[in-house]
Formats: C-alpha cells, sequence, structure tokens
C-alpha cells in the first residue's frame, strides 16, 4: 500500500475560530474596539501598546483558557473526516508550547480520533522570543513530516511552503490574508466546502 498524502493544517482561523475570540476578549478586557478585520497575528500592532505590555496581554489572553472554548470552523469537522479517507492529516500550528495540553484537548473534542498526538506538531516560532528552545518554522516542520500540502490562513506560512514545493491552500478571506495576485501554486479556499472541492480530483 502506498503512503496517504500528508495534509499539514493549520489551527488558528482554519480549525479554530481564533481572531473572532481575540477580538471578544480584547474588547471586553482592555476596552479596545475591534472588530475581526481588524487582527493581525502582530498583536502590538492591533492593541496600539509596546512589545512588553503585548507579552503581558498574551500572556493574560493565552492564560485565561478561552481557548478550550473556541468554536470549531463551519464543516470542518465533516470535511476532514472526509479527507481522512484519502489523505494523511497532521496539524502544524505556531501555538505556545505552554498551550500544548489545551490545544490536545480542544482537538481530540473537536475532531474525536482524527488527529493522534503524534501527528499533532508545534514549531515553536513563538517561544524563541523568551527562551532558547528549539524553535522551527512551520516548513521545518512541513519538510520533517513530508507534507504534500499545507492549509493555513497566514500569507507568510503559504509562501514559503510554496517555495519549499508544498502546495499551498491559504485558507479564509480575511483582512490579514488579502493578497493582489497568488503564485500558481497558492490557492485560497473561503472555507471548508472549497478545500473539499480543492482536493476532489487530488
Ligand atoms: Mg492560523
Amino acid at each position: 500500500m502506498t503512503a496517504k498524502p500528508v495534509i499539514a493544517i493549520d489551527v488558528d482561523d482554519v480549525l479554530a475560530q481564533h481572531a473572532e475570540s481575540f477580538v471578544e476578549y480584547s474588547n471586553q478586557k482592555w476596552g479596545t474596539s475591534l472588530t475581526v478585520d481588524d487582527y493581525d497575528e502582530h498583536w502590538a500592532k492591533v492593541w496600539q501598546v509596546d512589545i512588553a505590555e503585548a507579552l503581558r496581554r498574551r500572556d493574560e489572553f493565552v492564560n485565561s483558557k478561552v481557548h478550550d472554548n473556541f468554536i470549531a470552523h463551519t464543516d470542518s469537522d465533516t470535511a476532514l473526516k472526509l479527507l481522512a479517507e484519502s489523505f494523511e492529516l497532521r496539524i502544524v500550528t505556531s501555538r505556545l508550547l505552554s498551550m500544548k495540553e489545551g490545544t490536545l484537548e480542544w482537538i481530540e473534542q473537536a475532531y474525536p480520533g482524527v488527529f493522534s498526538e503524534d501527528r499533532i506538531h508545534f514549531a515553536g516560532i513563538w517561544d524563541k522570543l523568551e527562551s532558547h528552545s528549539h524553535a522551527m518554522t512551520k516548513t521545518d516542520v512541513l519538510k520533517q513530516i513530508g507534507a504534500s500540502y499545507l492549509i493555513d490562513d497566514q500569507l507568510k506560512h503559504c509562501y514559503a511552503a510554496s517555495e519549499a514545493g508544498v502546495q499551498a491552500i491559504l485558507f479564509g478571506d480575511y483582512g490579514w490574508n488579502q493578497a493582489s495576485s497568488l503564485p500558481k501554486d497558492i490557492t485560497r479556499c473561503r472555507d471548508w466546502a472549497a478545500i473539499l472541492e480543492y482536493f476532489h480530483d487530488k
């Protein structure tokens, strides 16, 4: 039997509705009036605060456990079950390692039996800000696991993946992932129904 091609899947804003919770938490906690369109992964910029304050807020947000209650994206569960028939599904996230336990629990609760723990990878990109841990880029992880595809909402990860020969699916049509044009090996899929369509003839 030949091995199934590997699809690497991001968590935040691909599987989990993260920006919605981030914005709601920020507005409640720090009196901002953000909408999902204001979201950007550079939180200091979104909050218009310095790095030290951004890190303090980040820790508060991360420790608040709101991540445990993230809502899964529409149709992601049924789509994953279908894709799992023909592909090996793996998670590649840049969430902090301190969030590992909660992330594993959320994934198992949202998609029971779809991802075993050894198929959930933490790149540790943001951890390097404060430690000397072995931080890898997502592309390092993609190479290590032999991924053929990446599904991610961040343009930079899609660009890096495509440069490494991985077919990239840019997820969603978000304020933070607009581009005037995309290289031919990066395909935007607005939702999970579009992803199923993309993989239909693969
Ligand atoms: Mg993401």
